[in-house]
């Protein structure tokens, strides 16, 4: 029998020795049709709580795929705080964030909607889609939480306490990344917020500066579209503050 993992899949279900889990239509079209698995094939499954288990295709239809839970792969594992905020971009642009993101383990994507934010709807659900596609690929064990676009001001109103905002600014003061994230300590719970194509307005970047978890920080001297700069942002902060700093565990 072919031992080989040959897809990973995000399932909402309890994982366990024994389960068995009947996919959503979809996964299993993925499985039968697009990777024309067969019965005894192995794939991974994560839920995002229970760690990363193998599990083996049973019966396989049309539309419906039965897995057998066998063994845990990997424990679920503590991840870096790490939120992205965004003002929502166009669709292409704002696919590429949104999957840059997840490979980055922003743990939450939250679209605000800022004065020249140009895109009137977010559809929640293709970002959740793309995240989950996102962190099946990267072999992440949890898929971030993608929240209905809020107001700035809802934001910044609701900003939980003890969370530190790096506040992306492409103009105005704003000290460099490095040297905010090189004087801080290592993990706590932060957040990047990048505008939209058309900027922040000055008296969003003026309100923001003085909230006391607000740090404006300058991507250096080029003007970065959003997702540019998201991507370098949070890339930063790995590499000075979260998981980049840790060897990965060599995969087997
Ligand atoms: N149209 C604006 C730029 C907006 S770019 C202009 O021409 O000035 C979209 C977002 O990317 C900005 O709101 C900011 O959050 C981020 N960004 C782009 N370049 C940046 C830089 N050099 N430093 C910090 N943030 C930057």
């Amino acid at each position: 029998m072919d031992e080989r993992i040959r897809a990973r899949l995000f399932v909402e279900a309890d994982l366990a020795a024994g389960a068995e889990l009947a996919l959503p239509r979809e996964q299993a079209h993925y499985l039968a049709h697009v990777l024309r698995l067969g019965p005894g094939a192995a794939v991974a499954l994560f839920n995002g709580r229970d760690g990363e288990w193998r599990a083996g295709v049973g019966g396989l239809g049309k539309s419906r795929a039965v897995l057998r839970v066998e063994t845990r792969l990997r424990e679920q594992a503590a991840e870096t705080d790490l939120w992205l905020v965004f003002a929502p971009v166009k669709k292409t642009p704002l696919d590429f964030m949104i999957q840059k993101a997840v490979e980055l383990g922003a743990g939450a994507l939250l679209p605000v909607i800022t004065r020249h934010t140009a895109v009137e709807r977010v559809r929640r659900e293709r970002l959740r889609a793309n995240a989950i596609e996102a962190a099946e690929q990267c072999e992440r064990l949890t898929v971030p939480r993608v929240d209905e676009p809020v107001s700035l001001s809802h934001l910044l109103d609701q900003w939980p306490a003890g969370r530190r905002l790096l506040l992306c600014a492409e103009a105005g003061e704003a000290a460099p990344i490095q040297e905010i994230l090189g004087d801080s300590d290592p993990g706590g719970a932060w957040a990047v917020l990048t505008g939209p194509e058309g900027g922040f307005a000055e008296t969003e970047l003026d309100a923001m500066r003085k909230l006391p978890f607000v740090t404006a920080v300058s991507l250096g001297p080029r003007v970065l579209r959003a997702d540019t700069a998201a991507l370098a942002a949070l890339a930063c902060w790995q590499a000075n503050l979260g998981d980049w700093r840790q060897r990965p565990p060599r995969r087997a």
